[in-house]
Order: C-alpha cells, then structure tokens, then sequence
C-alpha cells in the first residue's frame, strides 16, 4: 500500500512540530503544513521547523492546498480554526484527525455536520492509557454510588487555553455515563467564596497551570473513610502526536462519519 500522506495545519504549534517529527518517524510522508495568514514561520521549511532535517514544502496560509495534497489532515490548532478547517475537510472530501480542544457547542455541531461529507476523527486525547482510563472511569463511576464524590483534577503548561482540558471534561463525561446521568446539569466547573457544602451526585472539576506539564489527569472517588484515585500522566506529548498518526492511517480512505479513539483502539466500554 502506498504510504499514506499526511497533511498538518498549524504546523508551527508545539503539537504541530511533534506531528510533523512523528509522521516522518512513522514512515508516512508529510504533504503539506499551513499556519496562520500572519505568522512569521510562512516560507521556512516544514522539516526544518519540527527539527527533522529539509523536507522540500514551504509553510503555506491557504490550508486548502494542504487539504488537497494530503490523504489525511491533522489539526491540533485553535476552536475557531479547526471548524473552518472540518468545512474544508467536507468540501474536499480528505479525512481529518482533529485534536483541537474547547470547542463550544456550536462550533463542535459544525464538526458534526462536516462529518457528513468527511471522515473526521476527533478525540480529545489520543493517548492509549487516558483512552483506557476513561473506560475504567466509567466502569468505577457505575459500582460507586452517590457516596463517592466525584472529583476530575487537572494539570497542563502554562501556554493552554481552555480549562477545564477537553480531557478532563471527556472524564466528566465518562463517569456521568457510568452514573445514568447528564453532565451539564450535574457538573461544578468553578469554586470561589463561599460556595456552601457539596451537593451530593455532582462532579467537580479542578484546574492547574504551570511549567511544562504535558498533561495530568486524575479522577478522584472520594467517600467516608477512602478514597479512589485513578491518575494518568503523560511525560511528553510525543505519545499523543504517536496516537494521532495512528488515528490518521487508520481513518485515511474511511467512509464518511464520526469517529473516535474507541472506534481506533477497539477498547470496548
Ligand atoms: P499551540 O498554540 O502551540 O499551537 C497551535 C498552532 O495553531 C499555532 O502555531 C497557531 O498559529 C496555529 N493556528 C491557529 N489558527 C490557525 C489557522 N487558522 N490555520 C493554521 N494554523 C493555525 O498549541 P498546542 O499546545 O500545539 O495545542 C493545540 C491544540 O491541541 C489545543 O487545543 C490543545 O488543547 C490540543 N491538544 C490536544 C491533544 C490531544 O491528544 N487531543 C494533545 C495536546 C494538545
């Protein structure tokens, strides 16, 4: 089979170097990088860029070209981005691997709608242990009753964006599942003043920012007399630019639809 071509947009991000290295090591081909119209990286070379030596394809603003060179897309951008970039994927018909965290709703049913006319796999971690981790969540959040409070606790560098991080609210989301309930309704996002005692049944979620951290992540059970904590945490962030290139061989040339890790991993819940 012909070695799959892999297109990055944001490919001047701390995520988009490490895709760009990565692809290289997995023996796929790079087809193809963008950034923003205003970057100062337009015109240097794509390999040079991600530190793996002269790769021949110039940084380029228009991510069409690069969606129309590639077989696959990967984008670990901004929200706002990433919807235009799903809209470029379902008008071109390439498959897309979107990494992008802190979507609102509506920009997260625009990747829905473009999931019509594209394979798009999005994931919100593409490591094998949180995708692992959230189906023990789950699975714990199910036996455990509303005794155990429920707690997701996070930690990323100093440059991230959004909080919480969209792992930890996919965490969020696993133990509501194993809880038969809804997260939205069920879940305390922020604590200041005096907030009163917990409610019993909610999921609290706490965030950290600081340093270099990759990403940290625990999931804190927490009853009279004990408490559970299932933690991961992720050294480099290599592992998660490893799993989206897994992701990408394996959506490239699918029909279209919504994918996730679970469909790539065969992790049944
Ligand atoms: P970053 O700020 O280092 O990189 C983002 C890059 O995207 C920047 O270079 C920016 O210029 C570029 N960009 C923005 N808009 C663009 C556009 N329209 N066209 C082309 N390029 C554009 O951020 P990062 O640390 O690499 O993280 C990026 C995203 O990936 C965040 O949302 C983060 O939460 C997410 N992330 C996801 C995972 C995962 O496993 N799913 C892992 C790590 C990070």
């Amino acid at each position: 089979m012909a070695e799959t071509k892999i297109g990055v947009v944001g490919c001047g991000g701390r995520m988009g170097r490490a895709l760009v290295g990565e692809i290289v090591a997995a023996g796929c081909r790079v087809a193809g990088g963008s950034e923003v119209p205003a970057s100062p990286l337009l015109g240097q070379d794509v390999g040079e860029l991600a530190g793996v030596g002269t790769l021949g394809l110039k940084v380029v603003a228009d991510a069409a070209t690069v969606f129309q060179a590639s077989d696959v897309v990967l984008d670990f951008t901004l929200a706002a981005a990433s919807t235009a970039h799903a809209k470029l994927a379902a008008e071109t018909g390439r498959a897309l691997v979107l990494g992008t965290t802190g979507l609102d709703r509506a920009q997260g049913d625009a990747v829905r709608a473009a999931a019509k006319h594209a394979p798009i796999l999005w994931a919100a971690n593409f490591s094998l242990g949180v995708n692992l981790l959230l189906s023990l969540v789950e699975n714990a959040a199910q036996r455990l009753g509303e005794d155990y409070d429920i707690e997701v606790l996070e930690m990323h560098h100093r440059h991230k964006v959004d909080a919480p991080s969209g792992t930890a609210l996919a965490l969020g989301e696993a133990a509501a599942k194993g809880r038969a309930i809804e997260l939205a309704a069920r879940s305390q996002r922020v604590r200041d003043g005096h907030t009163g005692a917990r409610k019993a049944g909610d999921i609290g979620f706490a965030t950290l920012r600081g340093g270099d951290v990759a990403g940290e992540h625990s999931v804190i059970f927490a009853a009279a007399g004990e408490r559970l904590e299932l933690t991961h945490r992720a050294t480099t962030r290599l592992v998660f630019a490893r799993g989206a290139i897994h992701a990408a061989r394996w959506v490239a040339g699918k029909p279209p639809g919504l994918y996730d890790m679970r469909n790539v991993l065969d992790l049944k819940r």
